[in-house]
């Protein structure tokens, strides 16, 4: 990809990013908001010793529900070079991580890509994880094959008038559908080694909204036919309005425990084996990471990990 026409994301923004901004709000360098141990991701990807998070600025949806809105269109940070971002992995992996993973990371595959490979020539060993909204074209997860190992990617809707309304994006599930497979034709079904920690393979994850169980059931009726009953689902009842939920009944209330429960029933009745379910008491600020641009190569708070609580 040429940066001065980006064509990343299916934005297809085509602007020249080293002058002016398109959607997502990146410039031509990757800008990290936090980099840190991450201990409150599934338990296959955080494990015991955590999950090496670079969350980076820029994203290319505009979630009125988003936690991480403050790092969203917002450069928080500095601006970091391939060689600096391989850096980084090394010493996420010197400090224990079990994986290495990219948070928003579409906009910056140009600098993400050389510095993986760096950073595997310099002794990373541990995997790639690739955390996505799942609003992605297939040219650019293609590129992506060989590098990442394990897909971690949101499918939010199947319908546009929900996905125009809630993100600002009409045509999100003819590519998020399409991503998915791409991801699970490169990495298959989540393998993981005998203390339980991801290695390669998908495990998709759907945020259940207030309101919108048939919403999520749609997204169910999709996995379930098109991909194996195997597949590893994360089922998220972590919702809590914040940003500009307040502009979007019901978005400006949390998910009743009656319509989580739906949404795990209907997951299950479909035949899912391995689902991820959380306590819904994880819909609290506590669990959202402080941006401040600095990186921290610490073990964070240890509170407990959300998921697998139900
Ligand atoms: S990555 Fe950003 S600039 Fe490029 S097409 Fe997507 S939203 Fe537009």
């Amino acid at each position: 990809m040429k940066m001065s026409t980006c064509t990343l994301c299916p934005r297809a923004c085509k602007v020249d990013r080293s002058k002016t901004k398109g959607f997502c709000g990146a410039g031509s360098r990757p800008v990290v908001a936090r980099a840190a141990l991450h201990f409150w991701e599934e338990p296959a990807i955080s494990g015991t010793c955590g999950s090496g998070a670079i969350f980076f600025c820029g994203c290319n949806l505009d979630c009125l529900f988003c936690q991480n809105h403050a790092i969203n269109h917002t450069m928080i940070g500095k601006e970091w070079e391939p060689d600096a971002l391989a850096g980084l992995m090394l010493s996420l992996q010197a400090q224990g991580a079990h994986n290495i993973n990219l948070v928003t990371p579409t906009p910056h595959v140009d600098s993400i890509i050389p510095a993986v490979l760096q950073a595997k020539q310099a002794g990373l060993k541990i995997p790639i994880v690739y955390n996505t909204n799942g609003y992605e074209t297939l040219d650019t997860l293609r590129r992506l094959e060989g590098i990442v190992d394990i897909y971690l990617p949101d499918l939010k809707y199947v319908s546009s008038e929900i996905a125009r309304k809630y993100s600002d994006v009409e045509n999100y599930f003819s590519f998020a559908g399409k991503a998915v497979l791409e991801m699970h034709r490169q990495c298959g079904i989540l393998s993981c080694d005998a203390k339980g920690i991801a290695q390669r393979g998908l495990i998709v994850r759907h945020l259940v909204l207030p309101g919108s169980v048939d919403e999520t059931r749609r997204v169910l009726d999709f996995l379930a036919e098109n991909l194996p009953i195997t597949t590893h689902l994360s089922l998220m009842g972590q919702y809590m309005p914040c940003h500009r939920s307040n502009e979007m009944p019901p978005l400006n209330r949390r998910l009743l425990r009656r319509e989580y429960d739906r949404a795990i029933d209907y997951c299950l009745q479909l035949g899912f084996e391995n689902v991820n379910v959380q306590a819904l008491t994880s819909a609290d600020p506590a669990f959202v990471p402080c941006f401040t641009g600095e990186v921290e190569v610490e073990r964070e708070n240890l509170m407990e990990n959300p998921f697998n609580h139900e």
